[in-house]
C-alpha cells in the first residue's frame, strides 16, 4: 500500500489468531455487487485441508447470510463475523464446502459514483467474501464477477471469459498460485485499457476511464521500464501471469498492490504537463514492487511490516534512480532523511520491529535500513541474498530473522551493530545517513547552498548566481528561495538568469516565492503563465491577479479552458477569479459561479469537490445546492475529506440564521444526509 504518511500515521491493524486445524486450499466465488441496495450476493467453493481431526473450521465473514448450501460432508451455518464449516472431520484430508450468501459491507467494499472497488488491507475482506483475515493462509482465488452489461471488471489473475448471465455479464478470473486474503480485489467502471509487454513477455493492462484517453501515456509512462528494471535488478521473475493497473476514484490511499491488479488513485492520472509535479511514477514502482515484497512473500504478522513497506519503497526508489538519475535519488534519501531525524530529534522516533510503527517508520526508516544495508556488504551480496530470500519462501510467509539468515549466508560481514541500529533503535541514526548521504557530491553542493541562508545578500550574491547558472533543478530552486524578500533590485538579475534557465523547476520557485511582483519585472514574470507546470501556472496565474488589478481580465482571458491536474486546480481558481474581476457581466458571472457550484456535487472526485468547497465558503457562496452536497459530503467513505466537511459545516451553524436555513432544507435531503443532520445535531 501506499499511505501518504503525513497525513496517516496510524495504521489500524487486529490481530488475527490462525486456526491450527486447517489449511484453505482454493475459492472459487461468484460475485454480484448491487448497487442500489449496496449489497453483494455471492457464491463459494472452497476446498481446505485438515490439519488434524476436528469438527468445526471458520472462514472470517463480517455480519454474512448464508442463503443456501449443498455438500454431504460439511453443514455450513454463520455466527457475527465466522461462517462455520462443520462437519466429521479426519484429519489430513480434503474437503469442499459450496454456499450462497449475501452481505452488506460496512467497509473494505465501496460503492461510489459510477464505480465498484475494493481496498483489503487495513479493511479485511471478509467484509465481502468469506475469506480468512490473518495473512497467514494462504488461498488460490478465483473470483467471478457479475456485472451490469456495459461496465468492465477487473480482479485477480487472468481474464478467462465474459459470457451473458442473468441479463448482465459473468467475468470469470482465474488465479495460479495462493495469496493472503487482503490481496483479494474486484473493481466495476468505464475502464479501457492498453496492453504492452515486459521484456520477459508479461502482459501488463493500463487501464483508464475513457474520457482519460489522452492521459494514458502520460500516466504509465516508464511501467514496462519499471518492470523490466525489477526483473533485472530483483533477480527473480515476475511472479504472476499478468499485471494490471487500475485507476480508482475517490480511492482511500495513493496505491493498493491487490495481487496481479494494483489500484490506484485517479489524481495520479495526468497528461504531460501535469507529468512534470504530479506523476505516478513511485507509487506506481512503489505497489510493483509489493508483487515480489508481500504478495510473493507475505509477513506472518505486523511486526514485520517493514519487509512489506520499507522493500517497496527502496527498490521504488531504485527503479527511480535508474530513470531519473543519482541526483534525483539522493535527493529523496536526503529528504526522508530530514524527516525521520525532526522526529526523532522530537522523541517520536520508533523502532522498525515494533507492531503499532508509523508509516513514516515501516517506510522511509525501513528503506533507509536497506540503503545502509546494501552499503555495507555490497550489491552482490544484497542481491544475492534477496534472490535466496524470495526464491525460498516464495508463495509463503516470512519474519525478519528469515531475511537476516539470507543475507548472512551472502556476506562474512557482522551485522550486529547494523541490526541494532536500523532494526532495533527507535533514534534514526542521522550521523550514518548523513555520511551516506555525502557520498553524493550533488548532495554536498546542496548543503553548500543551503549554508548560505544565513549569509547577507552581498556576500552570497555570486555564488547564489553560480548555484543558478548551473542549472540543477533543487539547488536552482534553493538558491532562488533565498532572493525572496530581498531588495528586488539587487536580485533583479537573478531573477532574469533563472528565466534564462528554462529549468522549469527553478522557474517554479519564481512563482511560489516571488512577492510582490514588481511593476518592472510583470512581462517576464507573466511568461511563467505559459511554462508547462500546472503548479506554476497556478502560482503566477494569482500572483498576477492579486498584483496587478487592471490586468486581471487580460490574465483570466490568457487562462481560459485550461484545467490543471485532475483536481482542475487552475479550472477551479480561473472560475472563483472571475467572480471578482469587473470586467465580466453579470450574467458571465452566474454561469461561472453556477459551474463552481456544480463541482461540489458527489459525481465529482473528492479532491475537486474539497476544493470547490474551499473556494465557495471563502467566498460565502453556499447556495442551497452546495449546502446539500456539504451534508452529503459528510457522509463521504474517505474520512479526511469526510472530516473536512463536517468542520467546514460545523462551522456554518454556528450562525442561527444558517442553521435555520439549513432546517427548512432538511425536507428536500436524501435519507443518508438526512440522518446525518439527526443524529450529529439531533434534529427531527
Ligand atoms: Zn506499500
Amino acid at each position: 500500500m501506499y499511505k501518504c504518511f503525513l497525513l496517516v500515521l496510524l495504521m489500524s491493524f487486529g490481530l488475527h489468531a490462525q486456526q491450527d486445524t486447517v489449511d484453505f486450499l482454493a475459492m472459487e466465488a461468484v460475485i454480484e455487487p448491487i448497487k442500489e441496495t449496496k449489497m453483494v450476493l455471492g457464491t463459494v467453493r472452497v476446498s481446505f485441508e485438515t490439519l488434524r481431526a476436528t469438527d468445526s473450521v471458520y472462514l472470517d465473514a463480517q455480519n454474512f447470510q448464508v442463503l443456501e448450501s449443498a455438500m454431504e460432508s460439511v453443514t455450513v451455518s454463520t455466527a457475527s463475523d465466522k461462517i462455520w464449516l462443520t462437519g466429521k472431520f479426519q484429519p489430513h484430508k480434503k474437503y469442499t464446502a459450496f454456499f450462497t450468501y449475501q452481505a452488506v459491507p460496512k467497509q473494505s467494499l465501496y460503492f461510489s459514483s459510477d464505480q465498484i472497488w475494493t481496498q483489503g488491507q487495513g479493511k479485511y475482506t471478509s467484509h465481502w467474501l468469506p475469506s480468512v483475515d490473518s495473512m497467514t493462509d494462504k488461498i488460490e482465488f478465483d473470483i467471478s464477477v457479475l456485472a451490469p452489461k456495459e461496465k468492465s471488471v477487473i480482479a485477480n489473475g487472468n481474464l478467462l471469459s465474459v459470457t451473458e448471465t442473468k441479463g448482465k455479464n459473468l467475468w470469470k478470473f482465474d488465479m495460479k498460485h495462493p495469496m493472503s486474503s487482503y490481496l483479494v480485489a474486484l473493481a466495476i467502471g468505464d475502464f479501457n485499457y492498453r496492453q504492452i509487454h515486459s521484456g520477459s513477455g508479461i502482459p501488463i493492462q493500463l487501464y483508464y476511464e475513457s474520457a482519460d484517453s489522452l492521459k494514458a501515456e502520460p500516466t504509465y509512462r516508464y511501467t514496462r521500464e519499471i518492470i523490466d528494471f525489477f526483473e533485472k535488478k530483483i533477480g527473480v521473475a515476475y511472479p504472476w501471469q499478468v499485471y494490471k493497473q487500475v485507476p480508482i476514484r475517490d480511492f482511500l490511499y495513493a496505491g493498493m498492490e491487490n495481487t496481479t491488479c494494483t489500484f490506484f488513485s485517479a489524481a495520479f492520472v495526468v497528461d504531460s504537463i501535469g507529468f512534470a509535479d504530479r506523476n505516478y511514477v513511485n507509487v506506481n514502482a512503489h505497489e510493483l514492487a509489493h508483487q515480489w515484497f508481500g504478495n510473493l512473500i507475505t509477513e506472518t504478522e505486523e511486526v514485520h511490516h517493514w519487509l512489506h513497506e520499507g522493500f517497496a519503497t527502496y527498490y521504488a526508489l531504485l527503479a527511480e534512480k535508474e530513470l531519473f538519475g543519482d541526483d534525483y535519488f539522493y535527493w529523496k534519501l536526503y529528504n526522508t532523511a530530514e524527516q525521520l531525524k525532526n522526529s526523532s530529534d522530537q522523541g517520536k522516533g520508533e523502532r522498525l520491529l515494533d507492531a503499532k510503527a508509523s508509516s513514516l517508520t515501516y517506510y522511509e526508516k525501513g528503506a533507509w535500513a536497506l540503503h545502509i544495508l546494501k552499503e555495507k556488504i555490497g550489491d552482490e551480496a544484497f542481491r544475492n541474498a534477496i534472490k535466496s530470500y524470495l526464491n525460498k519462501f516464495a508463495f509463503q510467509n516470512v519474519t525478519t530473522e528469515d531475511f537476516l539468515v539470507a543475507v548472512e549466508h551472502e556476506t562474512a560481514i557482522d551485522l550486529s551493530e547494523w541490526k541494532e541500529n536500523w532494526l532495533e533503535q527507535t533514534a534514526f541514526k542521522a550521523e550514518e545517513a548523513y555520511q551516506s548521504l555525502m557520498r553524493s557530491q550533488f548532495i554536498q553542493r546542496y548543503l553548500e547552498t543551503a549554508t548560505f541562508r544565513s549569509v547577507p545578500l552581498t556576500e552570497k550574491k555570486l555564488r547564489l548566481k553560480k548555484a543558478i547558472v548551473a542549472n540543477n533543478d533543487f539547488i536552482g530552486q534553493e538558491a532562488i528561495y533565498q532572493l525572496a524578500g530581498e531588495p528586488f533590485e539587487e536580485v533583479r538579475e537573478l531573477y532574469e538568469v533563472a528565466l534564462g534557465t528554462q529549468n522549469i523547476f527553478i522557474r517554479q520557485a519564481i512563482a511560489l516565492s516571488l512577492d510582490p511582483i514588481p511593476e518592472s519585472f510583470q512581462s517576464q514574470y507573466a511568461a511563467l503563465l505559459s511554462d508547462p507546470s500546472y503548479l506554476t501556472q497556478e502560482a503566477a496565474l494569482y500572483n498576477l491577479w492579486v498584483n496587478f488589478p487592471e490586468k486581471r481580465k487580460m490574465y483570466l482571458d490568457q487562462m481560459e479552458g485550461v484545467v490543471g491536474f485532475q483536481n482542475m486546480n487552475i479550472r477551479l481558481l480561473w472560475l472563483s477569479l472571475t467572480l471578482y474581476t469587473d470586467e465580466y457581466l453579470i450574467p458571465e458571472k452566474a454561469g461561472y459561479s453556477n459551474e463552481l457550484q456544480n463541482y461540489t456535487s458527489p459525481q465529482y472526485s473528492y479532491e475537486i469537490r474539497e476544493k470547490a468547497f474551499e473556494y465557495l465558503y471563502s467566498m460565502n457562496l453556499f447556495t442551497d445546492r452546495v449546502l446539500e452536497n456539504l451534508v452529503n459530503a459528510c457522509s463521504h467513505h474517505y474520512w479526511r475529506f469526510r472530516d473536512a466537511a463536517r468542520k467546514v459545516l460545523d462551522e456554518y451553524l454556528k450562525d442561527d440564521l444558517h442553521e435555520k436555513r439549513l432546517k427548512e432544507l432538511m425536507g428536500q435531503l436524501g435519507e443518508i444526509e438526512k440522518q446525518y443532520l439527526q443524529h450529529k445535531y439531533n434534529w427531527q
